[in-house]
């Protein structure tokens, strides 16, 4: 006699810098526990992240980790898993996945949040059924991550897209807020940048605050690099500065300008479908996670 047994519950954790987002689940429709809190110290972190795991009823049969880097991708490394050299203290060359790997016994996948931001997106968001396609978000920091013929793209580490050199607004003298480049495109348009700024947050500026054309223009300027150099079939732009309805459409505006009529292709006409936001919203990177410790088991 045949029995029904219950599909195996996976983990995922969506490790952020300034928070962790801890789930057991299926899907998006499927996600019988969520916890959220603050990072803080890397011991006191993880350990609330096991605590999580092993109170739920069944634990988890493998966990996949989207995590805030640098970070070592790489499964043949013997660092992978590992935060590498990070400005924010304490975390630099913690093992992530190691923790979690020897803390509940079940194997353990590993990847930057953006590019598990990509993945849930491409399992059951906006980026269904794509070959190439990229992740934007932008943040307290800006990353990018994505899929190129299927797979996320590592490359020599893992693609760092925030960090790309934007030409300058005309008259713009602001230094730039990146600690290690200054004026690259986080360094202009990260919601730390948009702070160091105007001096308040960006939920603090009003709609008409010319601060959000000169946003548009510097992430206008890195979208189209990427166009440019990846060629995705779609761009999905999250991240904590994009609530601002107005901003989008402000942004593919800019795009058109930039790119003036040189990228053809008949998805491409209509920016409204081709720059658009995330179809999972926040629960991109969990659930990407997910989707990661899906893939694994
Ligand atoms: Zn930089």
């Amino acid at each position: 006699m045949s029995v029904n047994l219950p599909s195996p519950l996976f983990g995922a954790v969506e490790a952020g810098g300034t928070k962790f987002v801890c789930a057991v689940g299926r899907g998006p429709d499927d996600l019988p526990a969520v916890t959220r809190f603050p990072t803080t110290t890397p011991e006191e972190t993880l350990a609330r992240t096991l605590a999580f795991f092993r109170e739920q009823p069944t634990t988890p049969v493998a966990v996949g980790v989207g995590s805030f880097g640098p970070v070592d991708p790489d499964p043949h490394s013997p660092t992978y898993g590992h935060i590498t050299l990070t400005p924010k203290p304490r975390w630099s060359n913690v093992d992530v996945a190691g923790a979690l790997r020897e803390g509940l016994g079940v194997p353990v996948a590993f990847d930057t949040d953006v590019n598990a931001a990509g993945l849930g997106e491409h399992r059951w968001g906006a980026a269904q059924g794509l070959d190439t396609f990229l992740y934007l978000t932008v943040g307290t920091g800006i990353g990018g991550g994505g899929l190129a013929g299927g797979r996320p793209m590592h490359g020599l580490v893992h693609p760092e897209m925030g960090h790309i050199f934007v030409p300058r607004a005309p008259g713009d003298t602001f230094a730039g807020a990146c600690p290690f480049h200054g004026d690259c495109l986080e360094g202009m348009a990260s919601g730390s940048a948009l702070e160091a700024r105007w001096g308040r947050p960006a939920a603090e500026l009003p709609a008409d605050d010319p601060a959000w054309p000169l946003e548009a223009h510097y992430l206008a300027y890195g979208i189209a690099n990427f166009i440019l150099t990846l060629s995705p079939q779609r761009i999905i732009v999250g991240g904590g500065v994009m609530r601002r309805p107005r901003l989008l459409p402000m942004i593919r505006q800019k795009v058109k300008t930039i790119l003036n009529g040189y990228v053809k292709a008949p998805t491409f006409d209509d920016l409204d479908a081709y720059l658009v936001p995330p179809a999972l919203g926040d629960r991109a990177g969990v659930l990407g996670a997910l989707a990661m410790a899906q893939e694994l088991a």
